[in-house]
């Protein structure tokens, strides 16, 4: 096909290979896109997770933070005031907390609570104490209020100071519970020893005054003195001890909740990396989607760019191209067609493309030019004036065009001709070796109206006369299931399988100029035919005298423009009515048949011979003057004389009388006045007894025309 390019990938394998490679791409985006989902949904799935675990931890640290609030709140209330209900409300708080602890925290939790129980056995003490040191101090006051009696002076003294030490001690035990401040606790407690102090010497010097009894009471009052210093100050040791035991409590308590806090922090900040981490492999993956997302859209638009380019605009191209040809092809036997953009673009598609779309397209480019070719050899023979013409002009592009140099065209138009001669030889001298199908059906490819060749079948014609040198092929030319005549190739035996090859296919293009050829030949049969049934007499064949009347005008003009004569004669059966009436029509025409042969017989070609009447015939002899016209005529005469004429039942003869006349340019006379005047001559013959002939005398002439309407 493409002589130039070596053949690429064909139209189906670029098709194909543009679907996988679709399928692939859209595979590979969507299988990665779907990986990318999955990566997804699990990071979403793990967001979600955290966030969870997020909000659970927020809730945890804050019953957590609430529940240390509380037990921060009842501890306070429980060391303001004592009460073991607040203290039960710690512990309650405490085990509540407990069950929502890590294990670290739980074990600052029990670190709490041992502190605590330090604490409560240290409050109990301290209470105890406490009682004590009011109990001490009343029987101190009791004891005093007796000293009223013994001095009321001293008495008041000790009293005042008795009452200062109550004070004090009023004063210290609110402090111890109030207040954690120890200085305040120590100061307080400094004051209540220096009254304890005062209060001693003041017995101890009231004592050196007294007398023995009184002295007793007095040491009974300085021992219970010493009894409530001593509980003051175990009481401010306990004190300090509880305010460190507190302290540490405060401080297990802090280190609970910081924990708490940083265990919750922890976790929060591991549930939002988680979260982060989750977000950001979302985002990615999102990214991933989109971005495979995009591809296969690239992907799609790419290969459907790429699809259209390749295949479908040139296709549509084509097929529009098509369209056009067949519009073309439609009007191509009206117009002359000229080359165009059609042609030109479906060359260019034939030379740029190296697949099917390009064969197709250099295919259906020799298939138009073919057409083209074809239709101006029907247009031009068309034009053509005989069948002759046609047979030269197909004759030409045999050989000169297809390289067939060796043919015969014979040809049978006439259904009832039994001959079939050959009309066409190249080259000429073939003519004289050939058969003679006198019988048309002898011929095999006439017969069949199949192609007949001894490249398929050897030896298949027997009247082929060329077996022994020449292979052939017999082209039927077959017309509305009529074999008009036969158009035979002939070739060299045994040549190369190549040139053979060549030359087989130049035949069949042959063929397309044949077929084209077979009807307009059939045309001209026709008109022929018509022409001839318009203008001959269908018995003997000869003109008649309608066409005598259309051509002689011509035919005497030409005469005048040579300068030259035309001789007329007027011939006549003699006695022919009594072969009608003895032998029967039948043979009165056969007669006639016969006779009008051997007029033609004695004629030259440029001769014209017209069945005049029944058994008249006018014959006009261009560039012939009398003496030319008497001796035509007496030539006729005497072969009529002397042939005998066989009819199938018997041997007859007959005589022929003609008067002649002649035409001349120079003449005044017009040519249907001359044959009027050979028509007078021959009414003489007949007279002077027939079979003669009579040359028209000019005076006798003058006189019998003058009758001429
Ligand atoms: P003559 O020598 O005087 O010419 O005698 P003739 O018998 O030929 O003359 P006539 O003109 O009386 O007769 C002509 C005859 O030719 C009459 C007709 O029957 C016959 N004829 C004319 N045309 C045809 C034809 O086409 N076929 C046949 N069989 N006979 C024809
Ligand atoms: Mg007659
Ligand atoms: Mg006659």
């Amino acid at each position: 096909m493409h002589p130039n390019h070596p053949k690429t990938w064909s139209f189906r394998k670029q098709l194909h290979a543009i679907i996988l490679i679709a399928l692939l791409s859209i595979m590979g985006c969507g299988i990665f896109g779907i990986w990318r989902l999955q990566q997804f949904i699990f990071s979403q799935i793990t967001m979600q997770q955290s966030s969870q675990t997020l909000q659970q931890n927020l809730q945890t640290n804050f019953e957590k933070t609430r529940l240390i609030g509380e037990i921060h709140t009842q501890l306070r209330l429980y060391l303001q005031s004592g009460s073991t209900d607040n203290l039960n409300l710690v512990h309650k708080y405490a085990e509540d907390l407990h069950h929502k602890l890590s294990t670290t925290e739980q074990k600052t939790l029990g670190l709490f609570l041992e502190m605590l129980n330090t604490l409560e056995i240290q409050m109990k003490s301290l209470d105890q104490n406490t009682k004590k040191i009011f109990k001490t101090e009343k029987t101190l006051i009791n004891t005093t209020g007796q000293l009223l009696n013994i001095s009321s002076q001293e008495g008041k003294a000790i009293w005042s100071l008795v009452g200062g030490t109550s004070q004090r001690h009023h004063q210290l035990y609110a402090t111890s519970l109030v207040t954690n401040q120890i200085d305040a606790l120590i100061h307080i407690q400094q004051d209540a020893a220096e009254i304890f102090a005062t209060l001693d010497s003041k017995l101890t010097s009231l004592g050196q005054t007294l007398n023995s009894d009184q002295r007793a009471f007095i040491e009974k009052l300085k021992t219970t003195n010493y009894e409530l210093n001593d509980t003051v100050q175990t009481i401010t040791a306990i004190r300090i001890t509880n305010l460190e035991t507190q302290h540490k409590i405060e401080q297990f308590l802090e280190i609970l909740n910081s924990e708490i806090t940083q265990n919750s922090l922890d976790k929060n900040t591991e549930s939002f990396t988680l979260m982060a981490t989750s977000l950001q492999l979302a985002r990615t993956n999102l990214l991933f989607m989109s971005a495979s997302l995009v591809g296969s859209a690239f992907m799609f638009v790419l290969i459907a760019f790429f699809l259209n380019q390749r295949m479908i605009k040139p296709l549509v191209g084509f097929v529009e191209l098509l369209r056009r040809m067949t519009k073309l092809l439609a009007g191509l036997r009206g117009q002359q067609v000229a080359e165009d953009d059609n042609l030109l673009q479906l060359s260019e598609m034939a030379n740029s493309r190296q697949d099917e779309l390009g064969e197709a397209a250099l295919a259906v480019q020799m298939l138009i030019t073919r057409l083209r070719e074809l239709s101006l050899f029907r247009q031009t023979i068309e034009a053509d004036e005989s069948t002759k013409d046609i047979y030269t002009r197909l004759a030409q592009i045999f050989e000169h065009k297809l390289g067939l140099e060796r043919f015969i065209i014979w040809e049978q138009p006439d259904e009832r001709a039994t001959v079939m001669p050959a009309v066409y030889c190249n080259p000429p001298e073939l003519t004289e070796e050939l058969p003679e199908f006198a019988i048309a059906e002898h011929c095999r490819a006439k017969r069949t109206g199949l192609m007949i060749t001894t490249l398929e079948t050897p030896f298949i014609c027997k009247q082929y006369p060329f077996a022994d040198t020449m292979d052939h092929i017999c082209i039927p030319m077959l017309v509305s299931g009529h074999v008009i005549g036969v158009v035979q190739f002939l070739f060299a035996l045994d040549l190369p399988e190549k040139v053979q090859h060549i030359k087989n296919m130049a035949v069949e293009e042959a063929r397309g100029y044949i077929a084209e050829a077979v009807p307009i030949l059939q045309a001209k049969h026709f008109a022929k035919r018509l022409e001839d049934m318009a203008t001959k007499d269908p018995l003997t064949g000869l003109y008649n005298r309608r066409y005598l009347d259309s051509m002689i005008e011509q035919f005497v003009e030409g005469a005048i423009r040579r300068k030259s004569k035309i001789g007329v004669l007027m011939c006549d059966i003699d006695h022919f009515k009594r072969v009608n009436d003895l032998f029967g029509h039948d043979t009165g025409d056969f007669v006639l048949v016969q006779l009008a042969q051997m007029i033609l017989s004695c004629i030259r070609k440029a001769d014209l011979v017209i069945r005049y009447g029944g058994e008249e015939f006018l014959i006009l002899l261009p560039d012939c003057g009398e003496s030319c016209a008497a001796t035509m005529a007496e030539r006729i005469r005497s072969l009529v004389e002397t042939r005998k004429i066989q009819t199938p039942s018997r041997t007859l003869q007959q005589t022929i009388s003609i008067g002649v006349a002649e035409f001349s340019h120079s003449s005044t006379k017009k040519i249907w006045e001359i044959i009027k005047l050979a028509d007078i001559a021959l009414y003489q013959a007949k007279s002077n007894g027939r079979n003669q002939i009579l040359i028209c005398q000019g005076d006798t002439a003058q006189q019998e025309t003058e009758n001429i309407p």
